[in-house]
């Protein structure tokens, strides 16, 4: 089974103001850092047993803010690189921000086997960092930028648009200073207010406007121009790359390739038979799970995949770095298949007419090339110009398809 490997690290430097994943600030207790890359190389060495990582095609160390391990984060992958198989070419990233990024601990990194770092750079504008909490500015995301480049990797930086007060100049600004550092790859998110974090607050407390989803769309489509023009492919709907520099992991999350995740929170997703080989583990030995198991004697042998997710408690983690997960959910092949078909039509290259048949989508799909938002060619549904603007409709339309022929999420 080809797979990819995901790591959570559930540390950073401090709390960005519009962040909702699991991280926080990393503590400074003495042991911390290596206690988490033993836990990480537990949890490997326990999947590499039961033979799920036999032909890993990426590694993606991300976060949370990796690099806040400093040099234990060096022995965490090279204890990657010890027990997995990796596959010829496979791409290993490690993800990083400015301020984490330091030209000796990236040396050794790459000499552990990185090959692409993910700099979180969100903004080449200070003001528009510091709006977003950010504890970086553009000045230390430009040398972070220059040392990774210098070091031989790939480099992949994000940016996000619509931030209150971002103006479109400045955000022009940042497209063209992300084009010029030559990176072979940009991501460009608009900004979402996450319930609950500082900026959401602050938006609704009338002390920042609020994101204007025109104004976004307006950046968007500036920097798809801008990024198309320096040889940057959109070949997904929010990710801008050279030819050869797509992401390949992030690839097999759009594709339906099995993954396994490690550390709090991680969610993995394999074939139902690799599933079961786990339940019967004596690290597994769970009630709850057991009950799982006898579920899925009921479904018919080596069909379906599982997606499970580890509890989001990193002390938990660090006491016990391989046990039950805490949500599971089966997908039936049809369930499966309408969830690959939606992640699919992310791509540029959209999805086969094999696929959008099994996924009971070709007729929503044609529904939808009436409206010119997905057109069909040489054998393929792919999203047209328009279709991207109204990507979240589409990808609506083609999952509630399958949802409507009785293919839905259940929990076990
Ligand atoms: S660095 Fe990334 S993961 Fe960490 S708080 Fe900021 S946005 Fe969240």
């Amino acid at each position: 089974m080809t797979a990819s490997l995901y790591v959570h690290v559930p540390f950073c430097v401090v709390k960005c103001a519009y962040c909702d994943f699991h991280s926080t600030p990393i503590s400074q207790e003495p042991g911390v850092a290596d206690h988490f890359a033993w836990a990480v190389g537990e949890g490997v060495v326990h999947w590499a047993a039961l033979g799920a990582l036999d032909d890993v095609a990426s590694i993606y160390v991300g976060g949370g803010t990796p690099t806040t391990l400093g040099p234990a984060l060096v022995s965490l992958v090279e204890a990657l690189s010890r027990s997995v198989r990796l596959a010829p070419y496979a791409e290993v990233t490690v993800e990083t921000n400015p301020d984490t990024t330091d030209a000796a601990l990236v040396a050794h990194l790459v000499d552990a086997g990185v090959n692409r770092f993910s700099l979180g750079v969100q903004s080449f504008d200070d003001v528009v960092l510091r709006t977003l909490g950010r504890c970086h500015t553009a000045a230390s995301a430009q040398r972070a930028i220059e040392e990774l480049v210098s070091a031989g990797a790939k480099v992949a930086v994000d940016l996000i648009c619509g931030v209150p007060g971002q103006s479109l100049d400045s955000w022009r600004d940042s497209v063209e200073r992300a084009v010029a550092s030559g990176v072979g790859h940009v991501s460009v998110y608009p900004l979402s207010l996450e319930e609950g974090t500082p900026l959401a607050e602050s938006v609704a407390s009338g002390a920042l406007a609020a994101p204007n989803e025109d104004v976004a769309a307006e950046m968007m489509e500036l920097a798809s121009a801008r990024l198309a023009a320096a040889g940057l492919r959109r070949y997904e709907i929010a990710s801008y790359a050279r030819d050869g520099d797509e992401s390949k992991h992030n690839i097999g999350y759009w594709t339906g390739r099995p993954y396994v995740g490690i550390g709090p929170s991680a969610a993995s997703m394999l074939p139902a038979d690799v599933f079961e080989a786990a339940i019967a583990c004596e690290a597994w030995s769970d009630p709850g799970v057991t009950g799982v198991g006898r579920t899925l004697e009921s479904v018919p042998a080596g069909t379906g995949r599982i997606r499970f997710v580890r509890s989001a408690d990193t002390i938990a983690f660090l006491r016990k770095p391989v046990g039950p997960p805490e949500e599971v959910e089966y997908l039936t092949p049809a369930e499966a298949a309408a969830e690959d078909a939606m992640l699919g039509l992310r791509l540029a290259d959209g999805i086969p007419d094999a696929l959008a048949t099994s996924a009971g989508s070709a007729e929503v799909l044609a529904g939808l090339e009436s409206r010119r938002l997905v057109e069909h060619v040489d054998g393929r549904w792919r999203v047209t110009h328009s279709g991207w603007l109204l990507g979240n409709e589409v990808f609506e339309a083609v999952w509630n398809a399958g949802a409507r022929r009785g293919l839905v999420w259940h929990s076990l």
